[in-house]
């Protein structure tokens, strides 16, 4: 059976990633991708660019988006797939969430004052595209251009989480919150690479029951924030809990992203592949 190279996570620079929408789609089909999503942090604001670039270049698009929660004390993040992107709801609920960054940033780059790290909001900024989405990861590209550390993982490990300097903590919005945006506006809300969560096994077992209560479908299997055992693990969890299963590279820029779009391992045979049921809301070249 012939698999669809389908890639549903990545970021252009209207969020975190380096590249715009259009250079992004082009990469994405260049690399074999033929089911597309961009799906920036709280923001809708590609779409329109990302859905005609891609059916430009003779790609199936989904609507998409990665939506910041917090949940028992971590922070999760939800993707949304296939939803209405004028929907009032969706659309109402992400400029809340985007709402609060600004604030976070400076206040981070006062932590990172006081470690020695002078003017890092200014610094930040020069790397943001779209003023409504400062995030951590334009902090971290920063850091690098100083010479204080050599890649942005480093940076991430010693000034940007828990308990580190530049490190503030920030109330997301709520997981149920998170699901009736997505699934009033029609689509489908995943929940984004659970491997990554420091969760015990019974609040991972809370966040997929409380994910499932409020209308969750779907879990991202094969990411590339996975090891090979996270893919079999989530695989098994996927089945456990009879959720769509996703697959997305999470790509975020040509230097900085260890996984390529459209490069990952086919999701197992044993799933039901999230794009399966959300065929009528697929954006097709014609
Ligand atoms: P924010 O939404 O501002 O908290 O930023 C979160 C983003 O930071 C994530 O979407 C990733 O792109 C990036 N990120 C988080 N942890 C790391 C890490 N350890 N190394 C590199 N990037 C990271
Ligand atoms: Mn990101
Ligand atoms: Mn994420
Ligand atoms: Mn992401």
């Amino acid at each position: 059976m012939h698999l669809i190279n389908a890639d549903l996570h990545s970021h252009s620079n209207v969020s975190d990633g380096t590249l715009p929408p259009e250079a992004l789609a082009e990469r994405a089909a260049s690399k074999g991708v033929e089911l597309w999503a961009l799906t920036d942090h709280d923001e809708l604001r590609g779409q329109a660019r990302a859905r005609e670039a891609a059916l430009d270049l003779g790609m199936s698009y989904l609507t998409g988006t990665e939506i910041s929660v917090s949940f028992a004390g971590e922070t999760v993040h939800i993707v949304g797939l296939g939803f209405d992107v004028t929907n009032a709801g969706i659309r109402a609920g992400l400029a809340a969430t985007r709402s609060g960054r600004t604030q976070r940033a400076k206040d981070m780059a006062e932590g990172l004052a006081k470690a020695g790290i002078p003017a890092a909001y200014e610094g930040a900024l020069r790397y943001v595209s779209n003023p409504d989405l400062i995030s951590r990861t334009h902090f971290a590209r920063f850091l690098v251009e100083t010479g204080i550390c050599t890649d942005t993982h480093s940076v991430f490990r010693k000034y940007l989480t828990d308990g580190k300097p530049g490190y503030v903590p920030h109330d997301w919005a709520k997981l149920g919150d998170a699901v009736r945006w997505i699934t009033q506006a029609g689509g489908v809300a995943v929940i984004a690479h659970p491997g990554r969560y420091k969760f015990s096994p019974t609040a991972e077992y809370a966040l997929f029951t409380e994910f499932i209560a409020h209308g969750g479908r779907g879990v991202e299997v094969m990411t590339g924030s996975h090891s090979a055992a996270e893919h079999i693990r989530y695989a098994d969890t996927a089945v456990e809990f009879g959720l769509l299963a996703s697959r997305g590279s999470d790509f975020h820029s040509p230097g900085e992203s260890r996984t390529e779009l459209g490069s990952l391992p086919d999701l197992p045979g044993r799933l039901s592949p999230v794009w399966q049921a959300l065929a009528p809301r697929i954006h097709r070249a014609t």
